[in-house]
């Protein structure tokens, strides 16, 4: 075999060079430099690199002293491996399956301020609070859905194929880096999707939902959409000037980008 190892036992060092965004998933004491790891035994480079703290998710081409390589390939001391993120890569062919369009989620329950701002600007975001890891990775494998997750061992499932770690801990930036991430600006389709449920907001009369409404709220507006999952009723009221707003800013991608905190 190539290296010359024994293959039950093949022993020795391997440079490992994270690029992009894959960066901020390592400690901060690894960053910006080449990573040298011992190992022992027969490993594949996938192995190897999830050891390090990079989910098979976040990365779209491995290159191996400059060759495209696929997860399972072994290895071998004296490798230099790079390890890419999507969008970063040169044209090595991608690791990443197509992502589904309109992408489509499935969110853990640590972030569910984040699945109710995706679904605010339409994009489907399967989310409940009490959702366990296995209900999680079935889902994303069953539905090709994003897996969104700051669980590392989740990301590391191999049914999962296609998700993303959210670096910040702040639900509004974690939606600007997904937003980023899958270049989702100009697919956001706003209000057609139910905030509570995750169903679709359909356009329905007033008559049709007037039982519901105030009296107020009959006077001053004329367009209605209901929920076709929970029957909730939208309309464009008071909050609604403040989340136009709000899309607007997502949409535009004018804030800052984030970056790993530098101490
Ligand atoms: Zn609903």
């Amino acid at each position: 075999m190539p290296g010359g190892g024994d293959a039950r036992g093949d022993r020795g060092v391997a440079r490992f060079r994270f690029h992009g965004i894959l960066e901020d998933l390592l400690p901060l004491s690894r960053r910006g430099a080449t990573i040298e790891q011992a190992f022992t035994g027969e490993r594949c480079v996938k192995d190897a690199i999830e050891a390090l703290g990079v989910p098979h998710p976040e990365i779209d081409a491995i290159l191996i002293d400059g060759l495209a390589v696929d997860f399972d390939r072994p290895l071998h001391a004296g490798d230099l491996v790079d390890v890419f993120p999507p969008a970063y890569a040169p044209a090595h062919g991608s690791l990443t399956p197509p992502i589904p369009s309109p992408p489509r989620f499935v969110l853990d329950g640590h972030l569910g301020r984040l699945a109710r701002y995706l679904r605010m600007l339409g994009f489907d975001a399967a989310y409940r609070s009490d959702a366990d890891d296995e209900w999680l990775a079935q889902v994303s494998a069953r539905e090709a859905r994003i897996l969104l997750t700051r669980d590392r061992g989740l990301l590391r499932r191999a049914i999962v194929r296609n998700g993303y770690l959210p670096r910040s801990d702040d639900p509004r930036t974690q939606l600007d880096e997904v937003i980023r991430r899958y270049g989702l600006a100009t697919e956001a389709r706003p209000f057609t999707r139910c905030i509570r449920c995750n169903g679709r907001i359909e356009p329905v009369s007033m008559a049709s939902v007037a039982a519901r409404l105030e009296p107020k709220t009959k006077r001053y507006y004329d367009t209605f959409g209901r929920c076709d999952t929970c029957g909730a009723v939208y309309w464009p009221g008071s909050h609604f000037e403040r989340m136009r707003r709000f899309v607007d800013d997502v949409t535009n991608g004018t804030r800052p980008q984030w970056r790993p905190p530098a101490r």
